[in-house]
């Protein structure tokens, strides 16, 4: 038997213990009936679960002993586990608090792509996670429904004269579930995660097949299947494929025939709805599932619309992710029309009814009227998915104190001021203590509370990932300066890089004397870019490039080594966040709502490089500032800079950065053409590259002269890991049931 075989062996077992308690979990909330949060998002990652499941069932000691006494090593077992590249805190959380909630989202056939680097150039490749069986899915054939598209809208007039409205015709598929247990950690409770996928109807169209169009039967077969197969990634990027629109719809179609079944079995009047059931939608995508109850309350159950809305109001609530205008989502009128004709109806007629609202408020301020519409005007119109989920949702909420604050200020300011401003809050984003500090880093999570030790054994552990990944010896003594994340301009690995080069071009300059006195850097990048964003793929190839040339280098070969780990995933940031001495989160102020990596770095005892900016500045609350080194232009000065710098130009150029442009024009870092699109965003800078290029590169002096009193960097890193209680999703859950959703905790017996 090979470790993967041992894997799948263990994996089953542990699987029927969870199948237990989440049979016992269900059976448990059927009987007490509570009201329950749907937890509502098409971007679930998963991550690996057996390990997970291990610690939180408390069975971690057990199995290590059993699987020992028969030749194999958790650990490895452990690693031969595939990376759904699908993981959320949230769900870990609201499973330990005993919440009883059911996270709803999609089982894609291809998760995020993989990532692997040619010739220093990103290359994606499909991941399709399901091709060795999933053990941890549970296939539910029992639990199916139909999902209408197109067609076309009856009018008619029912029995007692009023006018009615059904949605016809069409075209089906149906929605299968599969399902996912959630243990708690320390607890009973074992919530569900259910994941659609979308299968053809089995009515096979027969007709088609009788007439010898074979292809056309088919095809609609093919296209059935088509809809759950590809996870468009999230990447602050509003791509407006109609594929996105319908897996939007089938997601929510589906999810709400599952949550009215469950309610329906209780026999209560709808009045109750929202005393039952709360919806969290997370970032606008699950939008259209409004327009849907909606829909389902008028149409099909004939309620009054004010009625309807007045139920679908109470029981949504939003959560905001960005205010990069560029990743609000929107979609065109005329494709929505034709895909769901009845729902853009409605989405008028709840338009109609705001807009009234406002015009009465505000009687002929017709550019209010215009800046607050859910239809932007224009050939085609749209619909702006992030008015209509403030407009359908009784909460609003951002992901940090600042990023609430532009949400309430920039965002959405008209509609504070006609909601007021207690339908807008905060709740600050944490990050799963089970899977960031015991898994991830299961030393220092037993060292915590004792002396320091365990620090450098999780540096060889990435020094030898990198060896074997990437062909690059690492000197683990070095310092480990890592900013792992999705490759985007506005977190800035440009910055990163631009300041990289001047750190070698200096040390290149140095005498042997002056070299010798530096502080070794590792410098590690790993992140994914989105497959069509030109500027972050070629960020990409300059950090490839820049690595090249540096890691040939013999004069700086004990001072600096460049590393890019491709593929970052759940798992790979499991090896590299526990092993950093300082991580970078150095986005352009305001442009980063939260950030959940740097509260896992902290917690992992990793110090932070970061701006003013989205959880850094919480993070230096509870930090100090003295644990934490912060830089650069404040989120309330942007605007005022880049005005500036379109109306004064070469003033407020950096005269280091501008040498390190003309080294790239030079060739030093392999063909400059290549890298002229990327080094003309440099013109405009509108992520203030310039402008914060000098106070970063300070604070990287400072980092350096820091690290070299090293019980006073430990000082530090203890000192900053042991103030991040604040950041568990732990703390955050309880402030949705709180102040959101309105859940209690249901101790299953
Ligand atoms: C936590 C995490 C992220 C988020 O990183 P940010 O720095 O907060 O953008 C992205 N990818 C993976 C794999 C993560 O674990």
């Amino acid at each position: 038997m090979d470790d993967y075989a041992a894997y799948q062996a263990v994996a089953l077992s542990v699987r029927d213990r969870l199948i237990d308690r989440w049979n016992a979990t269900q059976q448990f909330h059927s009987s007490k009936d509570p009201k329950r949060v749907y937890y509502l998002s098409l971007e679930f990652l998963i991550g690996r679960t057996l390990d997970n499941a291990l610690l939180n069932l408390g069975l971690k000691g057990l199995y290590k002993r059993s699987i020992g006494e028969i030749g194999f090593n958790v650990e490895d077992l452990v690693g031969e586990e595939y990376d759904a590249a699908l993981g959320n805190g949230g769900l870990d959380s609201l499973a330990t608090l005993d919440y009883p909630a059911w996270g709803y989202g999609i089982r894609y056939t291809y998760g995020i792509f993989q990532q692997r680097i040619v010739d220093g150039y990103q290359t994606e490749y499909p991941d399709y996670w399901l091709s060795f069986g999933n053990p941890w899915e549970i296939q539910r054939l029992d639990v199916a429904y139909d999902i209408r598209f197109r067609g076309y809208v009856n009018k008619y007039t029912d029995a007692e004269g009023s006018p009615r409205f059904s949605w016809e015709g069409g075209e089906k598929v149906i929605a299968i579930a599969y399902d996912y247990p959630i243990p708690g950690y320390g607890t009973k409770n074992t919530i569900n995660i259910r994941l659609w996928s979308s299968k053809p109807t089995t009515e096979f169209d027969f007709a088609s097949f009788n007439e010898g169009n074979y292809d056309k039967s088919v095809e609609e077969q093919k296209g059935a299947e088509n809809i759950t197969s590809v996870l468009y990634p999230n990447d602050n990027h509003m791509v407006g494929k109609i594929l996105r629109l319908k897996q939007q719809y089938f997601f929510v179609s589906a999810t709400l025939q599952d949550i009215i079944r469950r309610f329906k079995k209780s026999s209560r009047p709808w009045s109750e709805f929202s005393d039952q059931v709360a919806i969290q939608l997370n970032d606008t995508h699950p939008t259209l599932g409004i327009v849907e109850l909606q829909r389902i309350l008028v149409d099909e159950e004939h309620l009054s619309w004010d009625e309807a809305w007045d139920i679908v109001t109470k029981t949504y609530s939003y959560t905001n992710h960005t205010v990069l205008p560029e990743a609000l989502e929107k979609w065109a009128v005329p494709l929505v029309s034709d895909l769901l004709p009845r729902h853009m109806m409605i989405i008028f007629d709840i338009n109609l009814f705001f807009l009234q609202k406002v015009e009465k408020l505000y009687p002929g301020d017709r550019d209010r009227l215009r800046r607050m519409s859910i239809i932007e005007e224009g050939h085609p119109q749209y619909v702006r998915m992030a008015f209509l989920a403030v407009v359908g949702s009784h909460c609003v909420n951002g992901v940090a104190a600042l990023h609430s604050e532009l949400v309430k200020t920039q965002l959405f300011q008209d509609f504070v001021e006609l909601f007021g401003a207690q339908k807008f809050t905060n709740v600050t984003n944490g990050v799963t203590p089970r899977r960031w500090l015991h898994q991830a880093n299961p030393l220092l999570s037993t060292l915590i509370s004792e002396k320091l030790g365990g620090n450098s054994w999780l540096r060889g552990r990435l020094a030898e990932y990198i060896s074997s990944a990437c062909g690059i010896s690492v000197s683990p003594d070095a310092l480990f300066d890592v900013q792992c994340k999705r490759l985007h301009e506005y977190k800035r690995q440009f910055l990163n890089i631009l300041a990289v080069i001047h750190r070698y071009e200096t040390l290149k300059a140095m005498s042997p004397e002056d070299l010798a006195k530096q502080v070794p850097h590792v410098v590690i990048f790993s992140g994914k870019s989105a497959p069509g964003y030109y500027i972050a793929k070629m960020i990409i190839k300059l950090i490839n490039n820049v690595a090249k040339v540096v890691n040939m280098d013999e004069k700086t070969a004990e001072h600096l080594k460049v590393v890019f780990i491709p593929n970052y995933n759940v798992s790979l940031a499991e090896i590299i966040i526990p092993a950093s001495d300082i991580s970078q989160h150095i986005s352009t102020a305001g442009t980063e709502a939260s950030g959940t990596s740097n509260m896992k770095f902290v917690l992992n005892g990793g110090l932070i490089v970061g701006t003013v900016d989205g959880a850094n500045i919480e993070i230096g609350e509870e930090t100090g500032d003295d644990n934490i080194f912060l830089f650069g232009t404040l989120a309330h000065e942007v605007e005022d800079i880049r005005h500036q710098q379109t109306y004064s130009n070469r003033s407020s150029r950096d005269p280091k950065l501008e040498a390190v442009i003309d080294s790239i024009h030079a060739g030093h870092y392999g063909d400059a053409i290549i890298f002229e699109p990327l080094l003309n965003t440099l013109n405009n800078d509108y992520y203030l590259l310039h402008k914060d290029f000098a106070a970063y590169l300070e604070t990287m002096d400072k980092v350096d002269e820091c690290f070299k009193d090293k019980s006073s960097w430990a000082k530090k890193s203890i000192h900053a890991a042991a103030s991040m209680g604040k950041f568990s999703s732990d703390r955050s859950i309880k402030e949705y049931a709180n102040r959101i959703w309105g859940v209690k905790p249901l101790r299953v017996e």
